[in-house]
């Protein structure tokens, strides 16, 4: 059933990585098991055996060919460098190639203590375990580079953290966990060798083209890349409202896949300063915030890589500087990239991004001004497009009963997204701005809201929904509530039968705070 896995991290040099076997555990039941993903990686479906498959992916027993490995890094945690972190709870037990030509890792994440442990325990609660395999997946749905979940597995044991829970053991796939902590722990022990065995790797396997340069080379075009990856991964992010949480440097992948799905969170009634991590105090981590805290990151990376960029310590500065500053550029251009698709717009009126970006973030400050809901909002744009088509559908306002509409001319999809808003008045204003930019578009209005509906996703992982379904696994022992969001977040283009997983939380349903789990 399992393909066989080849050891490409394993085989770098001891100093970059601990051999570390799982901890059995007593009793490894399957929660959750991604069929599709298997199948990508080349598993064997008609031998698919759950308890199996429990049995492997507890770490309990593991296939002979597999040599598990827990990767050293270090990082910087809230802005404070720790020099040693590593793999402290996950083992990578080596890569399976893809459908897609290209190789992802696997990793075991709460199968036990490693060398990197420090005190934590290498174990992990079954609510994290599931909120990460809900939000990664649905985030794949979504067109957000992501690390993938493969499997949930129950350990049957419990974990401590303020109360007992339930241990989860999560298999987690990523094309690597290269992360900007990965340079810095060598660069902290002035390790040139490893950084280039380093450069080497994230080159052959998530920048190949990059291969093709001089040598000498390849470090900075190396940094540019990612800082390119960063740069539309961010704007991806805050086009969904995501918050990431924990954005320190042993948590940003230089695939520029997101990764770490800990206090993670979609914001539902907007506001850029939203935050929703509990340890996350100053708001260094907020939705507005990621942007400038992904370039603060990537700076890091370039501080690992000014002795391989150029031997002249000052021109390695200034070039790897200027890779950085241009981080600002190319998440504005993403970001109108964003933004333009969510308001359905494609022509290109202009080279620069300028008023399109603006005509968006006008609708952002309408929606903060509103505390309207984010996801709820651009998905009914696109009802505001069937208004004045006869035919379309959008209900028709309730005939004989005119009073009730808030105004009699306008039509019933705009008054379905008005509603939304607490005060409408920045909204009223835009909405003009808006129509008339469309009227550049050479689509009609059925093109256009087909547009917008595949550009604003009708669900995604609502906080509440998610503690919702955790806590039923928990308390009821019933997985039936998860596996049916499981199923609306990863279609999130189309609108689910069910109204509730569509609905913004009712004021004493907002969950407001979120926790690592670690
Ligand atoms: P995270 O907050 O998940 O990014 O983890 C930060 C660091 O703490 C990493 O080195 C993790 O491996 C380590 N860590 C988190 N949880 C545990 C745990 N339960 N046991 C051991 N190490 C952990
Ligand atoms: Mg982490």
């Amino acid at each position: 059933m399992f393909p066989s896995f080849s050891h490409h991290y394993a085989a770098l040099p001891d100093r970059m990585r601990a051999e570390s076997a799982p901890t059995p555990v007593t009793e490894p039941s399957l929660i959750v098991f991604n069929h599709s993903l298997a199948q990508a990686l080349g598993f064997d479906a008609a031998a698919f055996d759950p308890l199996k498959a429990a049995e492997v992916l507890s770490g309990n027993r593991l296939p002979d060919d597999v040599r598990p490995v827990a990767a050293a890094y270090a990082g910087h945690q809230f802005g404070n460098f720790v020099a040693q972190l590593g793999d402290g709870r996950a083992l990578l037990l080596g890569e399976l190639p893809h459908a897609d030509g290209g190789l992802r890792e696997v990793q075991l994440k709460g199968a036990g203590r490693t060398p990197f442990s420090r005190g934590g325990d290498g174990r992990a609660p079954i609510g994290p375990v599931l909120r990460e395999y809900l939000v990664s997946e649905a985030m794949h749905a979504l067109g957000v580079p992501t690390t993938r979940a493969l499997a949930a597995v129950a350990t049957g044991e419990s974990v401590f953290r303020q109360l007992p829970e339930p241990g989860a053991v999560l298999t987690r796939v990523a094309t690597s966990h290269l992360r900007v902590g990965t340079f810095q722990y060598f660069a902290a022990r002035g390790d040139k060798e490893a950084l280039e065995t380093l450069v080497a790797l994230a080159i052959e396997r998530h920048y190949p083209d990059l291969g093709e340069l001089p040598e000498s080379e390849r470090p900075l075009a190396l940094l540019e890349a990612v800082v390119g990856r960063q740069a539309a991964l961010i704007a991806q992010w805050k086009g969904l409202g995501f918050i990431h949480g924990v954005m320190n440097t042993d948590n940003c992948a230089l695939s520029g896949e997101t990764i770490d799905y800990g206090p993670c969170a979609f914001m539902d009634n907007f506001h850029p300063a939203t935050v929703f991590s509990s340890i996350d105090e100053r708001g260094r981590y907020a939705w507005d915030n990621q942007p400038a805290i992904a370039q603060w990151n990537l700076a890091r990376l370039a501080e690992t890589l000014l002795p391989l960029i150029d031997a002249d310590q000052e021109r390695a500065v200034e070039q790897a500087t200027r890779a950085i500053e241009a981080f600002s550029e190319r998440h504005e251009w993403q970001w109108a990239r964003v933004l333009r698709a969510k308001l359905g717009l494609c022509q290109t009126h202009e080279p620069s991004p300028g008023a399109d970006l603006a005509l968006g973030e006008a609708l952002l400050d309408a929606m903060d001004q509103g505390s309207a809901d984010f996801t709820l909002s651009f998905r009914r744009l696109a009802l505001v497009l069937h208004d004045g088509e006869p035919g379309e559908p959008g209900e028709p306002g309730e005939p004989g009963e005119p009073g009730e509409q808030a105004e009699p001319t306008q039509g019933s999809g705009e008054a379905a997204l008005r509603q939304g808003f607490e005060r409408s008045q920045m909204l009223n204003a835009w909405l003009p701005r808006w129509r008339e930019r469309l009227a550049r578009e050479s689509a009609s209005s059925a093109e256009l809201a087909t547009r917008l509906e595949a550009a604003n996703p009708a669900v995604i992982p609502r906080n509440h929904q998610v503690e919702r379904v955790i806590r039923a696994a928990i308390d009821d022992d019933d997985l039936a509530p998860f596996e049916h969001l499981l199923a609306a977040v990863t279609r999130p283009f189309e609108t689910p039968d069910d109204d509730a997983l569509i609905a913004p939380p009712a004021r004493d349903q907002r969950v407001l705070r979120t926790f690592c789990g670690t």
